[in-house]
């Protein structure tokens, strides 16, 4: 098998099998999702709109995209077609725009809310009372076109694993009361996407079911 197939069935055997593996493949060529898609690996995430219209052209169609980075609101219709999960909706002025450009595409787009628990001042994503602010104004209830299937974090970048898993706890108990709150009876509103290469082991332990692995699996990025 392939260093990058073998890496992924390391990352595989370490999962809980009900935690789903996203291949964060940003910045490495599409000759490497190929290989890993070779190996039987089929959901990848990109975090960049220009470079994933790229790769999408380039490899099979039956590749599951995440769109996991900063979405421009006016690059949402590049990717409206295809695109399987916008992971990191963090305004509702984002969440309104992809809901438009679904409906221009006959379809449902599902999304996650990204989170900001982090320290770090420079990662996007709601504070968890902006996001318990737009959930109880209640508009997003008549966007027909997306679909709100839970949150997404990241932890801040730090070597303090109790620091790490204190954000992750966060998160996972804010997805509970929202759960309860807003989308009791909405099973499709289940994913909790936090963990990436260094933290993804801590993340299955609090509650993840979506990791993002890029590193791990594909070596270093050269930006
Ligand atoms: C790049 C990226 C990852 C993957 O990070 P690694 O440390 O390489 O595993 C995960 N999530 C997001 C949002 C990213 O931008």
């Amino acid at each position: 098998m392939s260093e990058i197939g073998q890496n992924i069935s390391e990352v595989l055997q370490s999962l809980p099998k009900e935690v789903r593996l996203v291949a964060v493949s940003k910045y490495h060529p599409a000759e490497d999702i190929k290989e890993a898609y070779e190996c039987g690996h089929r959901i990848f995430g990109e975090s960049h709109e220009q470079e994933l219209i790229k790769k999408v052209d380039l490899l099979p169609k039956d590749i599951v995209w995440h769109f996991i980075g900063h979405l421009q609101t006016n690059k949402v219709k590049y990717i409206a077609p295809f695109i399987s999960m916008i992971e990191a909706v963090d305004t509702f002025k984002l969440l309104k725009e992809i809901n438009r450009q679904a409906e221009k595409c006959g379809r449902t787009i599902d999304v996650l809310l990204e989170l900001h628990i982090a320290e770090e001042a420079t990662k996007y994503g709601f504070s968890l009372d902006a996001c318990r602010e737009m959930l109880e104004m209640g508009e997003w209830k008549e966007l027909a076109y997306v679909r709100i299937c839970g949150l997404m974090m990241m932890a801040s970048f730090t070597d303090d694993e109790e620091q790490i898993r204190k954000e992750f706890t966060i998160a996972s108990n804010f997805f509970d009361e929202i759960k309860e709150k807003y989308f009791a009876d909405a099973p499709y509103f289940k994913e909790r996407s936090w963990g990436m290469s260094d933290d993804y082991m801590i993340a299955t332990q609090c509650n993840s079911t979506i990791v993002r692995v890029g590193t791990r699996i594909f070596g270093k990025r050269n930006y």
